[in-house]
């Protein structure tokens, strides 16, 4: 399977990806997270993408396209693996075509988990990830079992820094203006599939695989 899941920020992109990860045992391959993990590890690109994601901008095109493309090109992308927050713009969609085609991969689908702004930013706020793992939790809607603490490995769970009211705002309208007509790029070739994205997260899965069958 080769995959990519889209969505507005916070639909459940990261949630879902766990499923399908595990469901179809292909590699995880989230923008965001390798971001995350540059700014982790203080990195000179980390501290660059940690300049425009505090602001909920895109980090730039020629950083971004490369990260992807170097980890495509690893031993375990050779079956299969899922892109989940890239591409974000026509322009990395387009690099990425090239990519594929130049390397003579195909994607099976697009996923778009739709979920309609009203909902997102309470689920972005409310978001909480675990420090050491990188489990998702919600404070309503998914919450751990102790409070404040990861229940796979005990570690403290905190807030993304770009879970603010204000910048998940902002985020949503860099998606309306920027990745909404990635939804109509991949429609024309034919591979876009779409999930309703606010229901219960097993049933999210559920519409998953049944679209993806
Ligand atoms: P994304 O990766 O698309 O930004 P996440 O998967 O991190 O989104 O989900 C955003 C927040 O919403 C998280 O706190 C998550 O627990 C919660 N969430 C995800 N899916 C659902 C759902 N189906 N119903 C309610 N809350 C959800
Ligand atoms: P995410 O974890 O997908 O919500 O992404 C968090 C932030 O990382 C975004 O708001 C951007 O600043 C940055 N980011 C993630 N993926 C991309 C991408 N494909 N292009 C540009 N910036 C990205």
């Amino acid at each position: 399977m080769k995959l990519l899941i889209t969505g507005r920020p916070g639909a459940g992109k990261g949630t879902q990806a766990v499923n399908i990860k595990e469901y179809y045992n292909i590699p995880h391959i989230s923008t965001g997270d390798m971001f995350r993990a540059a700014m982790k590890a203080g990195t000179k690109m980390g501290l660059l993408a940690k300049s425009y994601m505090e602001k909920g901008q895109l980090v730039p095109d020629e950083v971004t396209i490369g990260i992807v493309e170097d980890r495509l090109s690893e031993a375990d992308c050779k079956d299969g693996f899922l892109l989940d927050g890239f591409p974000r713009n026509l322009a990395q969609a387009e690099a990425l075509d090239k990519f594929l085609t130049k390397n003579g991969i195909k994607l099976d689908a697009v996923l778009d988990v739709n979920v309609e702004n009203s909902v997102l930013v309470r689920r972005m706020v409310g978001r909480r990830v675990c420090k050491n793992c990188g489990a998702t939790y919600h404070v309503e809607f998914n919450k751990p079992l102790k409070d404040g603490i990861c229940d796979n490995c005990g570690s403290p769970l905190v807030q993304r820094p770009d879970d603010t009211e204000a910048t998940a705002v902002n985020r949503l309208a860099v998606y309306d203006e920027q990745t909404a007509p990635l939804l109509d790029y991949y429609k024309k070739q034919g591979i876009l599939k779409t999930v309703n994205g606010d229901q219960s997260f097993d049933k999210v899965f559920e519409d998953i695989k049944a679209v993806l069958k």
